[in-house]
């Protein structure tokens, strides 16, 4: 990414990011609009935050009313639209309970601390350890950038977290490894990896890893934090994989961009939760559950997961004739539902400075040479055909 205003002049803000030349003032739908009023289609949706695209009326109507009422209550006191998002979580999965916190983060290093509790209260063991993968991507935070296992993330920051084990994404190995491996209490896994490239996990090998994982009385925990709510065209991305992880984590699309995250576990390992053993000041505030509970609620008013299924299939046939097109260009093109990548011969950037500059289209990169392609999942026929325009000239004219 670009970082090409913050040279002359010292921002206010830390230097955290590279930053698109582009101030974002305005938002509808699948578009954007810049502070001199340029109109851009936004593919990104806020890294897979906006499913139902920018300020989408259901949610603006409720939360606007939720403005007028309460704004933050303490969860010292009972939260109705948090008993009420929970339950509609916990009816569509397997799960029982749900703690909520504020960011994806917080959601993985809640279930990192759950599995070490329920690994000490349930089973007896002080000193086991998570197994991760390689290429995963779980959060800044100290145990989840541990628990993420990329050099370049955690570089700077040693000594890290202990209590973490690291296996290949993917491979027979990490399946044999683990079948032998006595101090494992959890995984934790992403159905598909988002940041580290857009790599779906393989059915076979997800089948073999949940049967050792119960077998061995493993926690199985997917990190649904990009996957979740819809992006893949199931409301979690392990339903294809016909598994029944025992914790689950989310956070992007389901506030439709009003921070908030989430874990939830099965009752015999969310039971290990009690008072003082974790906590939140704004986790599941009034605001925040009100927002993903008209999230889930327009999800199913407007049928948005059947949607997304058909615009991704819609999508990727596109993407495919591009590549069919373009050997020369595309390598590849995976992902599941709305989370696509494309893999590129030379670096994604490119792609993503030509779109934005000649197109006024929006897209991210996953890697050197992804592109990262996250439309809202309500997105159009129109808006699909017109990005695949734009995709298509900037491929011929590289
Ligand atoms: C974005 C992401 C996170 C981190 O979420 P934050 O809200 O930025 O803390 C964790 N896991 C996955 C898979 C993600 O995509």
């Amino acid at each position: 990414m670009l970082n090409t205003e913050s040279v002359q002049k010292m921002s206010p803000v830390m230097s955290a990011y590279g930053r698109f030349p582009l101030k974002i003032v305005k938002g509808k739908g699948c578009y954007v609009w810049d502070d001199t009023g340029k109109k851009y289609l936004d593919f990104t949706a806020g890294i897979a935050v906006l499913a139902l695209g920018h300020v989408p009326d259901a949610v603006e109507e409720v939360l606007k009313k939720q403005l007028d009422t309460l704004w933050h209550c303490s969860n010292l006191f009972h939260i109705p639209s948090q008993e009420k998002l929970a339950g509609m979580l916990t009816s569509l999965t397997d799960c029982d309970q749900v703690f909520f916190c504020n960011s994806g983060a917080e959601a993985n290093e809640g279930a990192i601390k759950l599995a070490r509790l329920y690994a000490r209260k349930i089973k007896g063991k002080k000193d086991g350890h998570i197994v991760t993968f390689s290429h995963s991507f779980h959060g800044r935070t100290m145990a989840t950038l541990t628990a993420t296992a990329q050099k370049k993330i955690q570089d700077g920051f040693e000594p890290l977290v202990p209590g973490f084990k690291y296996l290949t994404y993917n491979s027979p190995e990490a399946i044999r490894e683990l079948e032998k491996d006595d101090g494992c209490i959890a995984v934790l896994l992403e159905m598909v990896q988002g940041e580290g490239g857009v790599i779906p996990a393989e059915q076979g090998w997800v089948t073999e890893l949940s049967k050792v994982c119960h077998e061995k009385g493993i926690l199985l925990m997917v990190d649904e934090v990009q996957t979740g709510i819809g992006r893949t065209g199931t409301l979690f991305a392990y339903q294809q994989y016909g598994i029944s992880p025992d914790v689950v984590t989310m956070a992007k699309a389901l506030g439709s961009g009003i921070p908030i995250g989430a874990f939830m576990a099965k009752k015999e390992v969310s039971r290990v939760i009690i008072p003082g053993t974790h906590g939140s000041t704004f986790g599941g505030n009034p605001l925040a559950t009100t927002a993903g509970v008209a999230t889930l609620e327009t999800f199913k008013k407007e049928h948005v997961l059947e949607h997304c299924a058909q615009s991704a299939k819609y999508l990727n046939g596109k993407l495919l004739e591009l590549k069919n097109k373009h050997p020369e260009a595309i390598a590849d093109v995976r992902g599941k539902g709305l989370l696509i990548g494309v893999e590129t011969t030379f670096p994604a950037i490119n792609v993503v400075t030509a779109l934005r500059e000649q197109h006024q289209v929006l897209v991210l990169t996953a890697g050197d040479k992804v592109l990262r392609i996250l439309p809202p999942l309500i997105v159009e026929k129109p808006e699909i055909d017109g990005f695949i325009q734009a995709l298509d000239d900037v491929l011929k004219n590289h």
